[in-house]
């Protein structure tokens, strides 16, 4: 009999009751207990949940508090030594350190603790964020936390057995930071198998049957010695714990080269995502040896699409007559996380919409369905099958996903609409003449903190209880306020503030046709930061301008420069959910051509500068080299599309974080934005290197602020990054802004980090 199997699921909370606990605790709140309790609760219900749809595996320690790559550092002892790890086991406070930096002021307010956070980074090609494993030399593991064994217990005590969920070690070592001093890896892996093996034994005597090994890094290009290093650790680990059956799971890619060294790992199971890599099924079936089950990820995890059931059911039929029903596992194509928890509460959805989408929840339900299909045969579930039949013809053939303007207007795109009038060195002359900016001009990134206010004024105006007329004259009133404050701290070039955006990806999404908002689909980006992908189902168009009516409003009420702020095309594409039904690559044009109506607009607004934000670009890129080149000529495409609309003397900006942009900057150079900045500050600005490689031939902002902790960086601590920056940067082309958007910020922070970053960049105009 096949098994119904789920590799992880989402945690923040159907209401995001994670967030709130969480946050209440860093604030003073909640207590920890509470926040605790909350998060008991949540996994109880995931696990609940997940048994009552039918799942025969169910994930556990798939739950975390902040990201489950920290809880894999804090398992096994890897904290870095300026943590100050003791002997006894990860504590809240040293775990929230790491994620986030950890500041104490003594009574005189001199910094007595003054920790930065670890890095963080995108998981993969998803908009997850997670801690970059910082693995020093000599390192010495341990086991450092009960995590997986408790949850495993807790399950336990509920009634439900699950599959405990860990890091696999080699994964866990190479999505470490490749920094200089080069960390050798073998010996690492070395000293870490030990733990590893020690887990296990004691998930093996708590019981455990199965234990999933999350080996992703299965999917990238490896080095020749990597696999062999595969094969020595799971032999290791194999043995350690005899009684249990390891299943090691690999998603957002096809193995290509490395499917035969996971085929012949001497484990039990082998999971493979099928949505992002189909062709590896037929090889999978045809050299699996006898001994190994294959689970097979047929429900998409990444995106909200129903699954076609019928199709699905074709290939796991083939499956289970090639290899054996007992050696099927039907499986979400990877962790649940990176898709909303149910669409109950998105009542404002209508019928056919909803009918074409499946989240979280009714993955769960598939799953179970497909495997009935396929141990009972297809007549058990026959009605189901008919209903998705008739979904899916139905979405195949709606007239909503196609419109016949978009289409032509995208037959007429000329390679002319991707270029500039004239080259960067003749536009910049211009540029400096009509904005007369300091040396080493300083901005920010576009958002200013959303605070409670902001956000109670945005519920207000939702629910009816305040008029539109209201809810603007408020968001005037904040935009003026943060002029006010950007020209008292001394800014350079201004921002209106962003407050009329929940997010920068689905304010464009509600603008733009081909575009439904979800009220309730949020999905997790970092630790308690979530986002609510729009869903992208037709063919895209802007019925309107979007953002100009702010950034007009912004640029009368100050004799500085504003600058407009858009969302890249790349971006919207990359944080929506996307169809499925045509290329992205089409998809992400048709933004772009709505987007350039915009840039367009707001320069004839009077915008001197116009940020275009591309954060997700290198999210975007394919994990696998082959396909760099393909993806990256249209997104850079697309970007260029959107930005060369614009006169000489209009500078465009782009911004860039939380990614290695070392190996694209290239590609980066080719979007010809005049200014671009781009985090550097988490990473001590290693980001340079690229730029001491590839000479950068416009301007740059490397971010000197980490926008993601609450901690305030010195001015000299800023002053040095810049100073590093000019080591490879031409003085005339530097900029000074922090690493990113100032939403999730508080206005103390912003103001102190602030005023430090002006001082920082006017010392440096003082030759200092
Ligand atoms: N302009 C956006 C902001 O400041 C950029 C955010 C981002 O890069 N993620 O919020
Ligand atoms: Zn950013």
């Amino acid at each position: 009999m096949a098994i119904a199997t789920n590799l992880g699921f989402p945690r923040i909370g159907p209401k995001r009751e994670l967030k709130k606990a969480v946050e209440g605790f860093w604030a003073g709140r909640v207590g920890e207990g509470e926040m605790l309790e909350t998060a008991r609760r949540l996994r109880r219900e995931a696990w609940a949940q997940q048994k009552e749809a039918g799942l025969q595996h169910i994930p556990s320690n798939d739950f975390s508090l902040y990201d489950q790559v920290l809880d894999a550092l804090a398992l096994c002892g890897g904290a870095p030594s300026r943590y100050g790890l003791g002997d006894g086991d990860v504590d809240l406070r040293t775990y929230f350190a790491m994620a986030r930096g950890l500041q104490e002021l003594g009574p005189d307010g001199s910094r007595k603790v003054d920790l930065p956070a670890m890095e963080m980074t995108k998981w993969f090609d998803t908009n997850y964020h997670y801690i970059v494993p910082e693995i020093e030399e000599g390192m010495q593991f341990r086991i450092a936390s009960q995590k997986p064994f408790a949850e495993f217990e807790e399950a336990s005590a509920l009634g439900v057995q699950t599959r405990p969920v860990l890091i696999g070690p080699v994964s866990l070592l190479l999505l470490g930071k490749k920094v200089p001093p080069v960390v050798n890896r073998q010996p690492s892996l070395e000293a870490l198998l030990p733990v590893y093996e020690e887990i296990l034994g004691r998930l093996q005597a708590a019981g455990a049957q199965w234990v999933q090994m999350d080996e992703p890094c299965l999917v990238l290009d490896l080095p020749d010695d990597a696999r062999a290093t595969f094969q020595h650790a799971y032999e290791r680990l194999a043995a350690a714990a005899p009684q249990l059956r390891l299943l090691v799971a690999t998603y957002f890619g096809d193995l290509r080269d490395n499917l035969e060294t996971a085929l012949q790992l001497p484990v039990a199971g082998l999971h493979l995502d099928l949505m992002r890599g189909p062709a590896q099924f037929e090889r999978a079936l045809a050299e699996a040896p006898a001994s190994l089950a294959l689970s097979l990820g047929v429900v998409d995890g990444r995106n909200v699409w129903r699954t076609d059931l019928g199709a699905t059911l074709d290939a796991l039929e083939q499956a289970a007559r090639r290899i054996g029903s007992e050696r099927v596992l039907v499986a979400p194509s990877c962790s649940l996380l990176h898709v909303p928890y149910d669409l109950g509460p998105e009542k404002e959805l209508d019928d056919e919409l909803r009918s074409w989408l499946a989240f979280a929840g009714d993955k769960l339900d598939e799953v179970a369905l497909l495997t009935r299909a396929l141990n009972e045969g297809r007549d058990a579930v026959a009605g189901e099958l008919e209903e998705n039949a008739r979904i899916l013809q139905g979405r195949r053939e709606s007239p909503r996903t196609h419109n016949d303007a978009v289409r032509s207007r995208m037959a007429a795109v000329t390679e002319e609409m991707k270029r500039r009038k004239s080259p960067y060195a003749v536009r910049k002359p211009l540029q400096d003449a009509r904005l007369k900016l300091p040396a080493y001009p300083t901005t920010t990134i576009g958002s200013y903190p959303q605070t409670r206010e902001v956000r109670r004024a945005r519920a207000d105006f939702k629910a009816g209880r305040s008029t539109r007329e209201e809810y603007d004259r408020f968001l005037e009133r904040e935009t003026e306020r943060t002029l006010r404050f950007q020209e008292d701290v001394g800014l350079d070039m201004l921002v209106h503030g962003e407050f009329e955006r929940t997010d920068m990806v689905e304010y464009f999404g509600l603008k733009m046709k081909g575009f439904v908002a979800t009220k309730n689909g949020w999905v997790q980006s970092y630790g308690t930061r979530c986002v609510r992908p729009p869903v992208l189902y037709g063919d895209v168009h802007r019925p309107e301008p979007m953002t100009v009516r702010w950034s007009r409003y912004a640029q009368s009420k100050t004799d500085r420069p504003v600058k407009g702020m858009l969302t890249g095309p790349v971006t919207i594409l990359q944080w929506s959910f996307v169809r499925d039904d045509q290329p992205r690559a089409d998809t992400c044009r048709q933004i772009a051509l709505a987007l350039r109506d915009e840039v367009t607009d707001l320069e004839s607004a009077g915008m001197q500068a116009i940020q275009i934000d591309e954060p997700a670009l290198r999210e975007g890129l394919p994990l696998v080299r082959d396909d760099w080149k393909a993806y990256l000529e249209w997104a850079v495409g697309a970007f260029r599309l959107t930005a060369c609309g614009v006169q000489d003397q209009t500078q465009i900006h782009t911004h860039m974080c939380y990614s290695e942009f070392n190996e694209i900057i290239e590609a980066v150079g080719a979007m010809d934005a005049d200014v671009i900045s781009i985090e550097a500050s988490r990473s001590k600005m290693e980001l340079l290197e690229a730029f001491r490689r590839y000479r950068y031939p416009n301007s740059i902002g490397p971010g000197v602020y980490d926008i993601h902790s609450p901690r305030v960086p010195s001015q000299a601590e800023m002053v040095d990054l810049l100073k590093r920056a000019r080591d490879v940067i031409p003085a005339d082309k530097l900029w000074v802004n922090p690493d990113c958007g100032l939403k999730t910020r508080a206005w103390p922070e912003v103001e102190a980090a602030l005023r430090a970053m002006v001082a920082a960049a006017a010392d440096l105009r003082n030759g200092k």
